[in-house]
């Protein structure tokens, strides 16, 4: 029925090469590095093997060149994504502190990334997408999120699908146009992707069970819950829940993993496999980009996941 479409911030991570807290003091910094959410998901689409297109817009300049090479490289269609000459491309300075957590500093709201909107080239897009996956942290943004709201329409009235990965981060600020605008685009959710307490979130809905009636009551008819090391599990409404653990591996970067297992889930169940296979695929496609280092280095080809799966054990549950 048509690509799988994305549409939001396309960013370069520059990364800091130690650990330790913010940037107060000079560090030493490795990127650029494609990144930003959408951008993640709709690359790690197309690398293992689906129909991908993206929707945003960067900066004239080489961080938009290298991004824009790279999604192209690995097989996204990119005519959708628009070159704008007065805005940089967006940018994540990143730092991991020694418990995980992460300080940034952003510019994504005055860059070309906050500022595409309806064109010609997204309209012919979106005319004949199959699928559109939503990223939470893309609704943040007006001109995005009423480019997301506008090819959700026309890719559902003409019979396609919508996933959605909740993805409201804490770092972004939003208000009550986001939580609306969220709240439609859960209503017209096909398949939802959430981890920690992003299914609460959805379902405005407190407790596991209690939230998943309210989203399969809503018309959701899959919900691929992320749970980092401890694996995912998928529900469907009538069916007894499907789990797999995650596989043992080290983590080096966590940046992307969510948005790694979403393009390899969203795929595998567009080309037709099972619940199953389209777990493994996705828990595998999580766990080998949290191996490398950059939001989307990791992302696997699907020879790339048969290997890894091959040779990688299981965590114990
Ligand atoms: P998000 O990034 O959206 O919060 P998770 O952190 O749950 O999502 O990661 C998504 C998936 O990636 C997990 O369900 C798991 O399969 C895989 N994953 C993430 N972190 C690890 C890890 N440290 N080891 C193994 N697999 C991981």
């Amino acid at each position: 029925l048509g690509p799988t479409i994305c549409a939001g911030e396309i960013l370069v991570e520059i990364m800091a090469t130690s650990v330790g807290e913010g940037f107060s003091a000079p560090v030493e910094m490795i990127g650029p590095y494609p990144s930003g959410a959408p951008a993640i998901f709709i690359d790690q689409c197309a690398r293992v093997g689906g129909s991908a297109a993206m929707i945003g817009a960067v900066g004239r300049d080489d961080f938009g060149r290298v991004t824009l090479d790279r999604l192209a490289a690995d097989g996204v269609d990119i005519s959708a994504v628009a070159v704008d000459p007065d805005h940089p491309t967006g940018t994540a300075f990143v730092r991991y502190r020694p418990d995980g957590d992460r300080d940034f500093v952003y510019n994504i709201t005055r860059s070309a990334a906050a500022r595409f909107g309806w064109t010609d080239a997204v309209e012919a897009l979106a005319a004949r997408a199959g699928h559109l996956h939503v990223m939470g942290s893309a609704l943040v943004m007006a001109g995005a999120a009423e480019v997301i709201e506008a090819a959700a329409r026309l890719v559902k009235a003409r019979g396609g699908t919508l996933s959605l990965d909740p993805n409201l981060r804490k770092e972004l600020a939003y208000g009550a146009d986001t939580e609306r605008r969220f709240a439609e685009i859960v209503a017209m959710t096909d398949l939802l992707l959430p981890s920690g307490d992003e299914l609460q979130r959805a379902s405005g809905v407190e407790g596991r069970d209690a939230a998943l009636a309210r989203l399969f009551a809503m018309g959701v008819r899959e919900v691929a819950l992320k749970q980092g090391r401890a694996g995912a599990t998928v529900h469907r409404p009538d069916l007894p829940p499907v789990h797999a653990e995650a596989f043992a591996v080290d983590e080096i970067d966590p940046t992307g993993a969510g948005d790694c297992f979403g393009g390899a889930y969203v795929t595998c169940r567009r080309l037709g496999l099972s619940v199953e296979d389209a777990l493994t695929y996705a828990n595998a496609a999580g766990a080998r980009n949290v191996t490398m280092r950059g939001p989307m280095e990791g992302a696997g080809t699907r020879a790339d996941l048969d290997r890894f799966i091959a040779a990688t054990p299981r965590r114990a549950p």
